[in-house]
């Protein structure tokens, strides 16, 4: 006889990591539900993509509000909660600041309280992020592991990081098993087209397409340790089929300037005079930065055989692939590959 299917709630399922997270659990057999706010555009674009929008069963409801948490909570009886949801750009926050706080942080404390109620059995996976370590990366170009000190440099680091101490007080003081992810930058063709690595590979496209002539970005030589959202939810997978709730730094352990983004997103479409196709613009620099990102992945590889499986070339080769018809540019057989991976 085959054991009951697991339940899996989501937060944030709409998002990026959402969409990939959903997609790998269903593969492993779990029903899947996910919270969803309203709002009043159509906000499931990423699950379609994906071909899982008619898979999934989507409940009304607001990590801001307490009460619809603990609602939905109540109702699904979860096995499993990843809190995923959150204002998610960085340079959103120091505009929203206070919203940012309401949903980062107070909407992680609504999620914590809903399980410890209704649910307590669950296991809870929290979506923390290498913003908690902000400036500390900077010093001596270090790479960041989970006992380095934080220092994070925006509203939106700072919120995450009340919401990671949060996680982590439920499980020492209600033993509960809550796993906090810390996971760098990822991105993939499902990335927000707010953020830089996207707006890079939809404006390369663009410009092959005949749609512009240019791409303008603020600062080139900010670092960051970037992997692909595929392989980074299946650590949050992975982190909840352990016995015992731990913390855990996700990342490739490699840092790339964005400049070398840029560069092989132009590579990829055979244009190396790339300079030409960029404008500087002071108004995309933040108020505070965080300059270099690089993450430490030693333990997440020991204690849950987690590792990488894109290398950041395919990474950035899939998100330019992904926004171009096909025979657009000559492809090898490996950006045929990895424009289709989705
Ligand atoms: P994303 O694409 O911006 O998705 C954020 C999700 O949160 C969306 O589904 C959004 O719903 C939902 N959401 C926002 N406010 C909400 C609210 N009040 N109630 C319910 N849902 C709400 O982010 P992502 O890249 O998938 O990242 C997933 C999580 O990992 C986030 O917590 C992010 O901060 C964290 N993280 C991301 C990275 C990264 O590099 N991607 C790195 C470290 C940590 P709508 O679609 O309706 O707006």
């Amino acid at each position: 006889m085959s054991p009951k299917r697991k339940t899996a709630l989501i937060t944030g399922i709409t998002g990026q990591d959402g969409a990939y997270l959903s997609r790998l659990l269903l593969d492993h057999d779990h029903n899947v539900v996910g919270l969803v706010a309203r709002r009043s555009h159509d906000n499931l674009a990423r699950l379609r993509a994906l071909g899982i929008a008619e898979r999934i069963t989507l409940v009304a409801g607001d990590v801001t509000d307490a009460a619809s948490c603990s609602a939905v909570v109540a109702e699904v009886r979860p096995d499993c909660v990843y809190n995923l949801a959150a204002q998610s750009f960085v340079k959103a926050s120091f505009d929203q600041p206070l919203a940012t706080f309401e949903t980062n942080a107070k909407g992680t404390l609504n999620m914590l309280e809903a399980v410890r109620r209704h649910a307590p059995k669950a296991r809870f996976y929290q979506a923390s992020t290498s913003e908690l370590f902000g400036l500390e990366g900077d010093k001596e170009k270090q790479t960041l592991r989970e006992t380095s000190p934080f220092h994070p440099r925006s509203p939106y680091g700072i919120a995450k990081l009340a919401a990671h101490w949060s996680v982590i007080n439920y499980r020492e003081a209600y033993g509960m098993h809550a796993s906090c992810g810390i996971l760098f930058n990822h991105e993939s063709p499902l990335r927000g087209d707010e953020f830089v690595t996207q707006k890079i590979a939809r404006g390369v496209a663009d410009i092959v397409l005949g749609e512009t002539d240019h791409i303008t970005l603020g600062n080139l030589n900010v670092a960051r340790d970037w992997g692909h959202a595929e392989d980074f939810v299946r650590a949050m997978v992975m982190m909840l089929e352990q016995d015992e709730p731990d913390d855990y730094v996700i990342a490739t352990g490699e840092a790339h300037e964005l400049l070398e983004f840029v560069e092989i997103a132009f590579q990829t479409v055979g244009i190396t005079n790339w300079e030409n196709y960029i404008r500087r613009d002071e108004r995309f620099m933040r108020p505070a930065d965080v300059p270099y990102l690089r993450g430490d992945p030693t333990k997440a590889k020991r204690k849950l055989g987690w590792g990488p499986q894109y290398s950041f070339g395919e990474l950035v080769r899939s998100m330019v692939m992904y926004h171009l018809p096909p025979g657009a540019v000559m492809q090898t057989r490996e950006e045929v590959r990895y424009g289709q991976a989705i």
